[in-house]
């Protein structure tokens, strides 16, 4: 299965990709999880990245579209991925359906998850992501055991710059301009599925879950 989660930043489309992944033992490919793990390990790429990412910008097409087709060619890929961030923009869902024509490959679903832009603000200014692993947790709705250190691999938490209140205003005209007419496009292909996101993540995931496999 060949998913890919749409939705505002902060709308918990991270949260239920990798509880997808984890339901479907396919991979979760996020492309702000891999920009991340470049900055923290200092590559080109993540000096590049960090540039846009920490203006809440996003990364030019031609640094990203690249990185994604290759990796969805892994091995680990053969029986489908959950694509979480990407595509972004127009002409990174032109160039994805292309690749993947090009090997009669198509989406399933993009998956759009919903949520107002006031509530996306609220719950960002909680959310705290793990500085080791990425994994990201919410103050009050989903909280770790203990506040402030990461339930998956021990390490601290913080509140990313790209996740404080001015940036998470720049994120959202941004996801508006260039992000949401992917709504429309994958709707023209026939594969956009819609959850109200504002729900309790375990009711989203079952609402998912059962649009998937309807
Ligand atoms: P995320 O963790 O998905 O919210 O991504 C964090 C930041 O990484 C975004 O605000 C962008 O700056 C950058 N980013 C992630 N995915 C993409 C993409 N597909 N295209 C461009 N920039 C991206």
């Amino acid at each position: 299965m060949k998913i890919i989660m749409l939705g505002a930043p902060g709308a918990g489309k991270g949260t239920q990709a990798k509880m997808l992944a984890g339901k479907y033992n396919i991979p979760h490919i996020s492309t702000g999880d891999i920009f991340r793990s470049n900055i923290k390990n200092g590559t080109e790429l993540g000096k590049k990245a960090k540039e846009y990412m920490d203006q809440g910008m996003l990364v030019p097409d031609e640094l990203t579209v690249d990185l994604v087709i290759d990796r969805v060619q892994n091995e680990d890929c053969k029986n489908g991925y959950i694509l979480d961030g990407f595509p972004r923009t127009i002409p990174q869902a032109e160039a994805l359906t292309k690749a993947l024509s090009e090997r009669n490959e198509k989406i399933d679903a993009a998956v759009d998850v919903e949520v107002p832009d006031e509530a996306i603000v609220t719950r960002m200014s909680g959310r705290r992501a793990c500085v080791s692993c990425g994994a990201t947790y919410h103050i009050v709705h989903n909280p770790t055991k203990t506040p402030g250190i990461c339930d998956a691999c021990g390490e601290k938490l913080i509140l990313r710059d790209d996740d404080k209140p001015e940036t998470v205003q720049k994120r959202l005209t941004v996801y508006h301009e260039q992000t949401q007419p992917l709504i429309d496009y994958y709707k023209g292909l026939g594969v956009l599925v819609s959850v109200d996101g504002t729900k309790d993540l375990n009711d989203v995931f079952s609402d998912i879950c059962a649009i998937l496999e309807k």
